[in-house]
C-alpha cells in the first residue's frame, strides 16, 4: 500500500525530498565520473530533477561506494551539509541577490583555489545558473579558465540557451529527460490551444480568464508545464503542432517565453496569487503589444 504524502502533515524537512534520478542519467554520470569534466551543465527535466541529479553527481564523485545514497557521506550531501559541497542557490544569496551576488561568488575564489578536504572532488552546484548576475557569470567563466584541481562545477538551468554561451562551450552538457512522462491533460491542452489562437488573433483570451472560476491555480500550473514541455520540443526541434507554432517566435521569442514561464510559475507559488492576472500577463508578455508595429498578416 502506498501512502500519499498529502494525507498526513509532514514535519517540515530542511529540504524537500529529492526526486528520483533517472536511471540513464545515473549511468551517464557514473561514466562521466571516470574523468569528471570540470564543468557540467545540467539542462532539461524540472528544477527538482536537476537538483537531484546534481546531488547524485556529488555523491558519485565522493562516496566510497560510488554514490550509494545510504552512507553518512551521501546523507550529508542530501542535506547539503557535506564539507566538499557548495550549493549556490537562493538560500546562498540570503541577503540581497541583486547586489550581494558578485561579492559572495568572489568569496568562493580562495575555496576553489584549494583542493577538497576529502578524497573525492569538491562540487560546487549553481542551482539556478541562468539567474546569475552577469558579472558573477563572468567571474565563474574566469574560474573555469584556470585549473582548479579537485574542484568541479555543476551549472543547472532549464535550457543551455539561458546560460552564457562561453560558459556552455567550456562545459559538458547533460540533458535530463524532459518532464514528459505525464500525458498532457486535456484541459491544459485546450487552454494552450486558446493561448496560441490569442497570439494569432488577439482575441478570446481575456473573456476566458475573466470568466468566474475559469482556471484555478492547479490548472494554471498544468498550462505552464504543458507550455514548458512544448518549449523544450521547439528548442530541440521535436515536432508537434504547438512546438511548430512556438518555433515561429524565433530564438529571442523562445528565450522570452522561457523567462515568462519561470516568472509566472514563481508568481503562482505565492499563496494569494491572482491566477487570472498571471495568465493574462503570460498571454501578453510573450507577444508584441497589440497596436504595436507588427507586420500585417496575410490571411
Ligand atoms: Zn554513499
Amino acid at each position: 500500500m502506498q501512502k500519499t504524502a498529502a494525507s498526513q502533515p509532514a514535519p517540515a524537512p530542511a529540504h524537500a525530498p529529492l526526486n528520483a534520478v533517472d536511471g540513464q542519467v545515473l549511468a551517464r554520470l557514473r561514466t562521466l565520473a571516470r574523468r569528471p569534466p570540470q564543468s557540467l551543465v545540467m539542462e532539461g527535466g524540472t528544477a527538482a530533477d536537476r537538483e537531484a541529479a546534481s546531488l547524485a553527481w556529488a555523491k558519485i564523485l565522493n562516496c566510497a561506494e560510488g554514490g550509494c545514497g545510504a552512507c553518512p557521506l551521501c546523507r550529508q550531501i542530501d542535506e547539503r551539509a557535506y564539507r566538499d559541497l557548495i550549493v549556490v542557490d537562493k538560500q546562498f544569496f540570503d541577503d540581497d541577490p541583486k547586489t550581494a551576488n558578485i561579492d559572495q561568488i568572489r568569496a568562493l575564489l580562495p575555496v576553489w583555489g584549494q583542493p577538497p578536504h576529502g578524497a573525492g572532488a569538491r562540487v560546487t552546484i549553481f542551482a539556478e545558473a541562468q539567474d546569475l548576475h552577469p558579472s558573477a557569470a563572468n567571474l565563474l567563466l574566469k574560474t573555469l579558465e584556470e585549473p582548479r584541481p579537485g574542484n568541479v562545477f555543476a551549472l543547472l538551468a532549464p535550457q543551455r540557451e539561458r546560460l552564457l554561451q562561453t560558459l556552455v562551450s567550456r562545459s559538458f552538457v547533460l540533458t535530463l529527460p524532459w518532464p514528459e512522462a505525464k500525458a498532457p491533460e486535456a484541459d491544459a491542452e485546450e487552454w494552450i490551444g486558446a493561448l496560441l489562437r490569442f497570439w494569432d488573433s488577439g482575441q478570446g483570451w481575456f473573456e476566458r480568464t475573466g470568466a468566474k472560476g475559469a482556471a484555478d491555480k492547479a490548472l494554471a500550473l498544468r498550462i505552464l508545464s504543458g507550455l514548458s514541455r512544448e518549449l523544450a520540443h521547439a528548442l530541440s526541434g521535436q515536432d508537434s503542432p504547438t512546438a511548430r507554432r512556438l518555433a515561429r517566435l524565433g530564438p529571442a521569442g523562445l528565450r522570452r517565453l522561457d523567462m515568462v514561464l519561470a516568472t509566472a510559475q514563481e508568481a503562482l507559488t505565492q499563496p494569494t496569487a491572482p491566477v487570472a492576472l498571471v495568465l493574462d500577463w503570460l498571454a501578453t508578455a510573450v507577444i508584441p503589444k497589440p497596436g504595436g508595429k507588427t507586420p500585417p498578416r496575410r490571411g
